[in-house]
C-alpha cells in the first residue's frame, strides 16, 4: 500500500470515502461538524499535489432511497467554507449524474457525491454497485475510519477493483490506527483502562481483550451495577443486566487471577428518578435503596479512580462516568476527563474514544488537552476487541 503523504496526486481523480455522518438540527444546520474537519488534511494534501477530488460519505440510515432530510446536500456550503474552495455536488452517487461530474473535475476541484446508503446496495456490499463507484476516479483513498468495522461496498468491497498502488489509507485513517496501536500493541506501562456507558452487552468483548493488557482496569457508569450487584450489593433501582451478571462474575475473578486492579465505584450520586431534577444523594454503594437508582460516581470513587488514572503511564477511556448529559450527574465523569487530561499533561498518552466519552471530553473543553480523541465509536469499539477491521483489511494485505 502506497503512503499516502509520499503519493503524488497530481493528476489523479482520487475517490476518498470518509465519514461526513454529521449531526444535523431541524434546518439542517451541522451541530457537530468534528467528522468533516477530520478529513480537511487528507483533501487538501491531494488538492495541493494538483489533483482532484471525489467525495463519498453515508449520512444517517435512510431506509429505502432517497430522503431529503439525509441529502449530503445539506453539507456543501459547509464543506466549502472548512476548504476555502468551491464544492460541487452530485444528486446521485453513481450514474449520470456521478459520471458527469466526475468526468468535469479540474485539478484541484472537490465533487461530494450524494448519500451512499440512498442505495441499499452499499450496506449489502454489493459488487456491482462497488464497481460503479470505483469507475469515478482512478485511485481509492478510504479515511472513514468510523465505518471501517462495515464490510460495505464503499468501505471495503469497492477497493477490491484498485491495484495494489492505488488504494491507500488517508491521513485520519492512518492517524486512528496508528494511535490505536500504540495503545493496543506498545502501552507503557502502567497501562489503565477506563470504561464506562450503559451496557456491559458492548462491552465483555473490549474488557476480555484489553484484560490480556492492562494493569488497571476502571468501570464506572451504569454498567458498573450489574458488576456491584455480582458481587451481591445492593443496587436499588440502577441499570443493571440481569443477563450479564454471570460474565459479570467471571470477569470479575479473572482479574483477581491475572492480578488486575479492576476498580469499581465504592459511592454513587443516585437519584429518585431518571431526571434532571430529581432528588439527589450521595452514598456508599453498599446502601443504595430501594427505588433509588445510581445516575454517576461519588467522590470517593472519583478520588481513587483519579489517583489510578495519575499514576498511568497510558489511558484508554471510553464510556461516561454517569449520565453526563444531566448537570446534576455529570461531576463524575467531568473530574475522570480532568483527571486524563492531568496525566497527558505530565508525559502520559492517552486515546479517548466511543461517541458518548468523546461529547463528554469536547462538552468540558478538554479534546485539546489528552493526546488522541478517536472519531470512530463502533470501529474503535472493535479494533479494541482485538478484531480485524473490513475496511483496513480490504486494503491493507
Ligand atoms: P454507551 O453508549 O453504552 O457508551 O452509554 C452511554 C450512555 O450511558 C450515556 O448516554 C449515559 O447517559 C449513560 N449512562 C452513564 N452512566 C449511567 C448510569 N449510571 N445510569 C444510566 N445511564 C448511564
Amino acid at each position: 500500500m502506497p503512503d499516502f503523504n509520499s503519493f503524488n496526486f497530481s493528476g489523479h481523480k482520487a475517490l476518498v470515502r470518509v465519514d461526513f455522518n454529521v449531526p444535523l438540527d431541524a434546518d439542517f444546520n451541522i451541530t457537530d461538524d468534528t467528522r468533516m474537519r477530520a478529513a480537511v488534511p487528507t483533501i487538501q494534501k491531494i488538492r495541493k499535489d494538483g489533483g482532484s477530488v471525489i467525495l463519498m460519505s453515508h449520512l444517517g440510515r435512510p431506509k429505502s432511497g432517497p430522503e431529503d432530510k439525509f441529502s449530503l446536500r445539506h453539507l456543501v456550503p459547509h464543506l466549502a467554507q472548512l476548504l476555502g474552495c468551491p464544492v460541487k455536488f452530485a444528486t446521485d452517487c453513481i450514474g449520470e449524474p456521478a459520471i458527469s461530474a466526475a468526468s468535469s473535475l479540474k485539478a484541484g476541484g472537490v465533487l461530494l457525491l450524494e448519500n451512499l446508503r440512498f442505495h441499499p446496495e452499499e450496506t449489502k456490499g454489493d459488487e456491482d454497485f462497488a464497481g460503479q463507484l470505483s469507475s469515478l476516479g482512478d485511485v481509492y483513498v478510504n479515511d472513514a475510519f468510523g465505518t471501517a468495522h462495515r464490510a460495505h461496498a464503499s468501505t471495503a468491497i469497492i477497493a477490491g477493483f484498485y491495484p495494489a498502488d492505488r488504494k491507500m489509507f488517508g491521513l485520519l485513517m492512518d492517524a486512528e490506527i496508528k494511535n490505536a496501536d500504540k495503545v493496543l500493541h506498545q502501552a507503557e506501562q502502567p497501562f489503565t483502562a477506563i470504561l464506562g456507558g450503559a451496557k456491559v452487552s458492548d462491552k465483555i468483548l473490549i474488557i476480555e481483550n484489553l484484560m490480556e493488557r492492562v494493569q488497571h482496569l476502571i468501570i464506572g457508569g451504569g454498567m458498573a451495577y450489574t458488576f456491584l450487584k455480582a458481587q451481591g450489593k445492593e443496587i436499588g433501582a440502577s441499570l443493571c443486566e440481569e443477563d450479564k451478571l454471570d460474565v459479570a462474575k467471571e470477569i470479575l475473578e479473572k482479574a483477581a487471577k491475572k492480578n488486575i486492579g479492576l476498580l469499581l465505584p465504592v459511592d454513587s450520586v443516585i437519584a429518585d428518578k431518571f431526571a434532571a431534577d430529581a432528588q439527589t444523594k450521595q452514598v456508599n454503594n453498599d446502601h443504595i435503596p430501594a427505588g433509588w437508582m445510581g445516575l454517576d460516581i461519588g467522590e470517593q470513587s472519583i478520588a481513587e479512580f483519579s489517583r489510578t488514572i495519575l499514576a498511568s503511564k497510558t489511558i484508554l477511556w471510553n464510556g461516561p462516568m454517569g449520565v453526563f448529559e444531566m448537570k446534576p450527574f455529570q461531576n463524575g465523569t467531568k473530574a475522570i476527563a480532568e483527571a486524563v487530561a492531568k496525566a497527558t499533561k505530565a508525559g502520559s498518552f492517552s486515546l479517548v474514544g466511543g461517541g458518548d466519552s468523546v461529547a463528554a471530553v469536547n462538552q468540558f473543553g478538554l479534546e485539546k488537552e489528552v493526546s488522541y480523541v478517536s472519531t470512530g465509536g463502533g470501529a474503535m469499539l472493535e479494533y479494541f476487541e482485538g478484531k480485524e477491521l473490513p475496511g483496513i483489511a480490504a486494503i491493507d494485505q
